[in-house]
């Protein structure tokens, strides 16, 4: 049983947009919610997808990927049922931040949640007591290489899209993650491969730099896995632990 009401029908046919309402109950706002953004596009028989962005707040690609979907397709599009929420956890999608100002709650690893918890544990249990159930396929869009993953392909992998073509010269291109290369010395990261470029193994991918010991040689981040750089860090610092690019393969 979830404390959050929704504004919307989650079974009815057509477009339907409103928010769904997380109860916070607060000094400024004694009967006061936090607006969960939901639109749902239904026509027919057909899978239902459900589409999330703003898992963490600080990641902006699904965000407007899920946003524009919202906007663009209409219900006559798609076969089935495609519910999107492009700000799941809102408050931290709010604040573009990973985790949420109100309770500290990072919603990706606050799973099954908690129907009387805090926001972050209300909007887990949310998503897993009544959206899970009526969904067949879920795509949470994080960053770092969800652009791959564009959500029309996959919708057209599933049948939803009669009307999509796939680009006949690129086609549709699958990736899976390798895994994450660490910083092991704090200093400023200095990148040297972009997005999508090729990686072997032992590769250096970028140095580390100390401006507080300037005569100190930098230090190389090597790559110990081989195929292309998937995503790479923010530049700026990093501390011991940090990934600072991610590598990934085609399928
Ligand atoms: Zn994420």
């Amino acid at each position: 049983m979830t404390n959050i009401t929704a504004e919307v029908d989650l079974d009815a046919e057509g477009r339907q947009a409103g928010y769904l309402r997380v109860p916070h109950s607060t000094h400024d706002s004694a009967y006061g919610w936090i607006g969960v953004p939901i639109v749902c596009l239904a026509n027919g028989p057909g899978p239902t997808v459900l589409m999330t962005g703003g898992t963490h707040g600080d990641e902006y690609e699904g965000q407007i990927a899920v946003t524009r979907l919202a906007r663009e397709l209409d219900p006559s599009d798609i076969r089935g049922r495609l519910i999107l929420i492009p700000a799941l956890n809102a408050p931290a999608a709010e604040a573009g931040r990973r985790c949420s100002p109100i309770d500290d709650g990072n919603l990706n690893r606050s799973f099954p949640g908690n129907p009387s918890g805090t926001p972050t544990e209300m909007i887990a249990h949310y998503v897993e007591e009544v959206l899970l159930p009526r969904s067949d396929v879920l795509i949470d869009l994080h960053s770092g290489g969800s652009s791959l993953l564009y959500p029309p392909t996959v919708l057209h992998a599933l049948d939803m899209l009669p009307d999509y073509r796939p680009d006949p010269a690129q086609g549709t291109r699958e990736v899976q993650a390798r895994g994450s290369v660490y910083a092991y010395d704090p200093g400023i990261f200095e990148p040297f491969k972009q997005i999508a470029d090729p990686v072997a193994a032992g590769d250096p991918l970028g140095q580390i730099h100390d401006p507080l010991r300037p005569w100190a040689e930098p230090i190389e981040v090597l790559s110990p896995l081989a195929g292309f750089l998937l995503a790479k860090r923010v530049p700026g610092r990093v501390s011991r632990g940090d990934a600072v690019a991610q590598i990934a393969s085609d399928i």
